[in-house]
């Protein structure tokens, strides 16, 4: 390993799919001693090459440091393979990069307790391409004081790592809250360039207005924030009649140029329930309420 560093900690990761392999990389570049380990065996042949040490058995691998990154399909093959290192994991910090839910987030990090590692539980939010890079994103949660101790480390795999809480279940709900944001703002787009494209406008002179617009738009969340804190929602702006009359007219407009309503549809849906629920002359983020509500039963 032409960087490696024996002052700094060693680290391993097991499972070397695309993200885990980019895990690995990025711990070597950063002059960590890595040890990998992965089902496939042939896929840490790159890593070794780059002066990884292939462990034997997923076992050593474990045994090999004090910090140990799994990084799997999901939680299912967490458990599969937990069965075999249960016996090693004593002393270790476990951090577990496997997306999945809170509560299964919860499960691993109480499993791996109950057999003496300390738990930290890392959501990322990029792809490997990006980890080890300044736009890398990764959310962990669990004891502080196991993030505080490896950080340097966990730096690696990018600086702008988060810690949010204790509770090893918030890096996934975290992530939720990101990818609805993320695929709010995609729809919104694509139906966005939809709707213009009848009139023959690109998606690229498109794209210079929706950036536009997203950054005047994201300038409203900090009121709607402490209206949501204060469980008041007054209407400086617009109420959800005002909003309701728009959607109306916005699906009116799909029908008529003859491109998909589902998306107008269902913001006019939600709109229509919390004027039904009375929130018709509250402010926008009133809709807060229909989101914390368990799904209607169907008849
Ligand atoms: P991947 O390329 O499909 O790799 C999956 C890994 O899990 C492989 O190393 C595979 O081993 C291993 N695995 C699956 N079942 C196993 C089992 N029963 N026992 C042992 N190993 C098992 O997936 P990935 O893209 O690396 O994603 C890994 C995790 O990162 C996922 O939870 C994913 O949601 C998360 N993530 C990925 C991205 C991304 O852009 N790729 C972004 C954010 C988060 P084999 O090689 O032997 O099959």
């Amino acid at each position: 390993m032409p960087n490696r560093q024996d002052n700094l900690t060693p680290v391993t990761v097991i499972g070397l799919g695309l993200m885990g392999q980019a895990l690995a990389q990025a711990f070597l570049r950063a002059g960590h001693p890595t040890t990998v380990w992965n089902r496939t065996a042939a896929k840490a042949d790159q890593l070794v090459a780059q002066g990884a040490e292939l462990a034997d058995s997923v076992q050593d691998a474990v045994a090999a440091g004090p910090l140990v990154i799994i990084c799997l399909t999901d939680h299912d093959a967490v458990h599969k393979l937990g069965e075999s290192i249960a016996d090693v994991l004593d002393g270790r910090v476990l951090v577990n990069l496997t997306s999945g839910t809170s509560q299964q987030a919860r499960e691993t990090a109480q499993w791996a307790t109950g057999h003496g590692a300390v738990c930290l539980a890392g959501t990322i939010m990029v792809v490997p391409q990006q980890i080890g890079t300044a736009e890398s994103l990764i959310l962990y949660s669990g004891p502080r004081s196991a993030f505080e101790l490896h950080q340097t480390a966990l730096r690696s795999l990018g600086d702008a790592a988060m810690y949010l809480s204790a509770d090893p279940g918030l890096s996934s709900l975290y992530a939720g809250a990101g990818v609805s944001l993320v695929w709010s703002i995609l729809n919104g787009f694509l139906y966005g360039a939809a709707l213009l494209g009848t009139a023959g406008v690109d998606a690229s002179t498109f794209d210079s207005f929706a950036q536009q617009y997203i950054a005047t738009m994201t300038g409203l969340l900090s009121g709607y924030a402490q209206q949501i804190d204060e469980g008041s929602y007054p209407a400086p702006d617009a109420t959800i009649d005002t909003h309701l009359a728009a959607m109306n007219l916005l699906l009116h407009e799909s029908e008529t140029l003859g491109i998909n309503a589902e998306l107008p549809n269902f913001f006019k849906t939600l709109a229509d329930r919390a004027v039904a629920q009375g929130h018709g002359s509250d402010g926008y983020a009133a809709m807060i309420e229909l989101f914390r509500e368990p799904p209607a039963l169907k008849p």
